[in-house]
């Protein structure tokens, strides 16, 4: 298949118009098989992200394992009719449906929108791997690898510029980023730097709620 057979199939699964529908599957693609993204190499709490991971999410999107949707409300369990989501927000991941939410007018424009993109692409990395619940994966130490990955993607595209920084734990993440990107071999978050993260995320409004919970996920696809 070519890339615009894939694209064709994969955008079945993207609610709203085709033709945006189309660029952003074809924009995620190339994100994912990007050279910035496939030099992605570290672990932290034993989960072990590499170029690899997003190597098998672009295959599993592909084959519309992996849904897109574009909403600006919540999904209930049910369908998109949850509450309307925060508008700082412009992607999230549900990993019950495998899918990545998109809010409406969303675009890959920017280095931020892609690393914004490619954070959510790091939770639905981590789903694929269908951890077991004894595993005890927090949610503070999923959102942490997930800022990790979007912070070496801001520094392997050279653009770490003042609007990658804009929350705490992004400059927390890229001082851990800082340290993977210079080391040669697999480099793996020490405990001090994983505590400060998830501490720095935990103390976060938006993710008070959820401390102390497990996000193990349950796979990507499959039975
Ligand atoms: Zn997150």
């Amino acid at each position: 298949m070519t890339i615009i057979d894939d694209a064709i199939n994969g955008v079945r699964h993207l609610l709203n118009d085709t033709a945006q529908g189309i660029r952003l599957f074809v924009g995620i693609n190339k994100l994912l098989l990007s050279p910035a993204v496939q030099k992605i190499r570290f672990s932290a709490e034993a989960v072990t992200i590499t170029g690899r991971s997003y190597l098998r999410l672009a295959s599993k999107m592909r084959s519309g394992q992996l849904h897109f949707v574009m909403s600006n409300r919540d999904w209930d369990g049910t369908g998109w009719n949850g509450p309307v989501v925060s508008g700082s927000v412009g992607a999230q991941y549900w990993d019950t449906i495998d899918t990545v939410q998109l809010l409406p007018g969303f675009t890959l424009s920017t280095f931020l929108d892609k690393a914004t993109l490619l954070h959510e692409l790091t939770h639905a990395a981590i789903d694929d791997m269908n951890l077991p619940k004894s595993r005890g994966l927090h949610i503070t130490e999923n959102e942490s690898i997930a800022y990790i990955a979007h912070m070496l993607y801001r520094r392997y595209t050279h653009s770490l510029t003042g609007d990658a920084f804009g929350l705490p734990q992004l400059r927390v993440a890229n001082e851990i980023a800082r340290n993977i990107a210079a080391s040669d071999t697999l480099y793996t978050v020490t405990q001090d730097e994983i505590r400060l993260l998830r501490n720095t995320i935990g103390n976060r409004p938006v993710y008070r709620s959820i401390r102390g919970k497990l996000q193990v996920g349950s796979g990507i696809g499959g039975p």
